[in-house]
């Protein structure tokens, strides 16, 4: 028994250790990270460091929608990255409306990094989603499709307190409209004139339709809901932008 007991006690003491030199690396490794993450003058690029704000206009990166995801919470934030891109999106007092309806980090949106839009009320978060979408899809599809930017986005609003319509009718449910976490978009404007809509453009194999396809597509990876003319006739004639859902595109 006691031979027993002193083989045991080096096999104790060596995991002991091994234990200790872990936690010390572990704490190491965590000391270093903290140093290359917050200090001022890190390294590390912006859009990379998940403890820095987003910028809309920087290259997206696996960072990127954590970073909208924090901004998309925390209004003042959400304000600064709209102001720091120079986006018009003008600071209004919350609307209450009942018990369903209202707006909350609310502001009259008149316009994107390149594109205009006829003012609208809307949350932050849901202009911040339009910012990212118009930056790194609508303009790199137009000008890869159609040889022009867009110059304007086309919008039948966003704020509406009402329950959710369906094809089957209206819902019980309240609709994403009704607290300003949707957007709907009918079409773009373009820089040299053209008006392209998709009651018009979303069918066919032209540049138009190639574009209005591509920029569909594009939406689904900001708005966490998105409908469309393949979804329903409710939408043939815009596209629903939804920021709460659970990753719905059709
Ligand atoms: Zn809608």
């Amino acid at each position: 028994m006691e031979e027993d007991s002193n083989k045991r006690r080096p096999f104790v003491l060596r995991a002991a250790l091994f234990l200790l030199s872990s936690l010390l690396s572990i704490a190491l490794l965590g000391l270093v990270a903290m140093w290359v993450l917050l200090r001022p003058d890190s390294v590390l690029p912006e859009h990379w460091n998940p403890t820095r704000p987003l910028s809309i206009t920087a290259p997206v990166t696996p960072v990127t929608r954590w970073q909208l995801r924090v901004a998309s919470r925390d209004e003042a934030v959400c304000r600064d990255v709209l102001a720091q891109a120079g986006i018009g999106f003008s600071k209004m007092e919350p609307l209450v409306s009942g018990e369903h309806c209202g707006i909350s980090q609310r502001g009259s949106l008149s316009s994107l990094i390149d594109a205009q839009v006829s003012p609208i009320e809307t949350r932050c978060s849901t202009a911040l989603r339009l910012a990212m979408w118009e930056h790194h899809d609508i303009q790199p599809a137009a000008r890869q499709h159609l040889g022009s930017d867009v110059s304007q986005l086309l919008h039948i609003g966003s704020y509406n307190c009402r329950k959710m319509r369906t094809s089957r009718g209206t819902e019980n449910a309240w609709s994403s409209h009704a607290t300003a976490r949707a957007f709907d978009i009918t079409g773009v404007r373009l820089s040299d004139g053209r008006r392209l809509t998709l009651l018009k453009n979303w069918e066919g194999a032209g540049a138009e339709a190639a574009f209005m396809r591509q920029i569909w597509r594009g939406s689904c990876k900001w708005f966490r809901l998105v409908l469309g003319p393949d979804y329903n006739r409710l939408h043939a004639d815009h596209f629903h932008l939804q920021t709460s859902g659970w990753g719905f595109c059709r």
